[in-house]
């Protein structure tokens, strides 16, 4: 019994549990793995919960089981005994109502208001089954099921006045559905997630939530179709992230047109990276064979990869200048339709293969170390593969053994033969990806390191039409970052100025949506930070196995 503790021990229990401090305590007890508090409510006055007026008639009593936040890292259980009342106002429907304590229990509740507090954080934090065991790790146990219910009950933050919306899509099943991000720019807060990312649903929602300003957006046609009707007296801005985006895959296009411009540059290898020794004239033999292009090997031989492709390509042109639909074309090659339609849209075939090969790899910075060696005459991929795990490289033999497959003669001669007479392999690393000559071309001039500087200034130099996309590129990137919207119609017309077919359809792009893109390099306004909490959606989709319905990641990216 409470009464029979001491003064410093009633204390302590004030302490610990400040939440009961309005029950009478009859007794505490531990039960060895956990701690069980008997205690009945006060005879108080209870609003009824019908009318409001207050009661004190006792209809019964009767007792609830609750679970507690536990104390000292064991599970606490409150015995409680409370009263069911008789509401004595003639004119209200509820005859009897059990009486609740504030800030302790909830109608049906069977845990505390403090530990269901605690389960919820838990479950927004961490959702499903990590948050059941993170929960049985704090002494309360409970199923995924619960917290997930826990998160669906909880009630939809305020929206309030929102006067500047960012709006973004994101993918919930890439190229399957889609979903629609809302946020408010200001207070930096997901506001909704709607399902689809039509028009329609979009001005449906404006039009409930009305006062909307301005409206980020990204460069899609349905969003603007949305901000349109459903709020036709918004400034639509085209978000800057979407707008650096579109040049950034104009730039690839235009590098990947002009490739050859990549292949005979040489570039000092970075610092503190094995330099290779140049190629001897007698290893080399009569003939130095061409350095890789990415489409043949070191030995001038066509890749396999490249082969395989332009078979396909020529059979899948062929069959659709017969008139073919794609899905017969997919049936007849046994390709996957994704495939049939990239050969399908690829104008040439270099287009494809430049793609293909766009890849970088793991291995590319022991490339240069990799050819000295066989030089010198280490031939054995597994020894090849222990050499470079002193350099720090953490792949596998069969990738060190694929790349120098393609030194060796391609003829039948015995695996002796072979590793007697090994091809030359060229001593220079290979051209750079043009993805990696994008990253440059799009990164400031002041924040490329010197060998990247150095490497896109030869190419620049073999290349005027890569020397012209790069000063627009940055030209484009003042007016971006400096908000001087009045340059972009010169901007238009210096570009189409040159021959640069990619750059010209982004250009025509922006002309299309001329208002919202100066809006966009003028206004302070930009979307970028929907892109942050999109990849927050993501990750919370994940934690969910990727398998949670709209309306729990809407719940959870709401109250996150
Ligand atoms: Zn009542």
């Amino acid at each position: 019994m409470l009464h029979e503790l001491t003064g410093g021990e009633v204390r302590l229990f004030g302490l610990l549990f400040p939440h009961l401090a309005g029950l009478d305590v009859d007794r505490v007890e531990d039960l060895g793995g956990m701690v069980r508090i008997v205690a009945r409510t006060r005879a108080v006055p209870v609003a009824c919960r019908g009318c409001g007026v207050p009661s004190m008639r006792v209809h019964d009593r009767y007792q609830r089981r609750l679970q507690d936040l536990s104390c000292g890292g064991r599970p606490v259980r409150v015995e409680l005994v409370v009263r069911r009342l008789r509401c004595g106002n003639q004119a209200c429907a509820v005859a009897t109502f059990a009486e609740q304590v504030p800030g302790l229990t909830g109608r049906y509740q069977r845990c505390t208001a403090g530990l269901r507090g605690l389960l919820e954080r838990v479950a927004l934090a961490l959702a499903g089954r990590a948050g059941s065991r993170l929960a049985r790790a704090l002494g309360a146990a409970v199923s995924r099921c619960t917290l997930i219910r826990l998160v669906r009950a909880l009630p939809d933050p305020q929206t309030g006045q929102v006067t500047v919306l960012g709006v973004d899509d994101f993918a919930k099943q890439k190229g399957h559905s889609y979903a629609t991000v809302l946020m408010d720019m200001d207070g930096h807060r997901v506001i909704d997630v709607l399902p689809g990312r039509e028009a329609a649903t979009f001005a449906r929602w404006l039009a409930e939530h009305p006062g909307v300003q301005v409206i980020c957006r990204d460069r899609g046609g349905a969003y603007a179709e949305g901000a349109r009707t459903g709020a036709p007296d918004a400034v639509q801005v085209a978000d800057r992230f979407h707008l650096w985006q579109n040049l950034a895959e104009a730039v690839e296009k235009t590098v990947i047109a002009h490739h050859a411009a990549l292949c005979a540059a040489e570039p000092d290898p970075p610092a503190g990276q094995v330099r290779a020794r140049p190629v001897s004239p007698a290893a080399a033999g009569p003939a130095t064979p061409p350095g890789p292009d990415g489409f043949r090997d070191v030995c001038g031989r066509e890749r396999r990869l490249v082969a395989r492709h332009r078979e396909q390509h020529a059979a899948v042109q062929a069959l659709l200048a017969e008139g073919l639909p794609a899905s017969e074309i997919s049936r007849r090659l046994g390709l996957d339709r994704t495939t049939t339609r990239k050969f399908a849209r690829a104008t040439s075939i270099e287009e494809l293969l430049v793609k293909a090969t766009n890849r970088a790899s793991i291995l590319d910075p022991f490339k240069p170390y990799i050819n000295q060696r066989w030089n010198d005459g280490i031939t054995s991929a597994t020894v090849l593969h222990t050499e470079l795990q002193a350099q720090g490289w953490k792949g596998s033999p069969q990738a060190v053994r694929r790349y120098v497959r393609q030194f060796r003669p391609a003829d039948g001669r015995t695996r002796a033969a072979r590793t007697q007479r090994p091809a030359p392999a060229p001593a220079a690393p290979p051209p750079p990806k043009p993805r990696r000559v994008v990253r440059w071309l799009m990164t400031h001039p002041d924040h490329l390191d010197e060998t990247a500087a150095a490497h896109l200034a030869q190419i620049l130099a073999r290349s005027p039409a890569l020397a012209a996309t790069a000063a627009h590129v940055r030209t484009f990137a003042t007016m971006m970052t400096e908000r001087q919207g009045q340059r972009l119609g010169q901007w238009i017309t210096d570009v189409r100025a040159d021959p640069l077919p990619a750059l010209h359809s982004f250009a025509n792009g922006l002309c299309k949506d001329h208002d919202a893109v100066l809006a966009g390099l003028t206004l302070p306004y930009s979307s970028g930070a929907v892109e942050g909490k999109i990849c927050k959606i993501k990750y919370l989709k994940r934690l969910m196995f990727g398998r949670a319905n709209l309306d729990l990641l809407r719940k959870m990216a709401l109250l996150n």
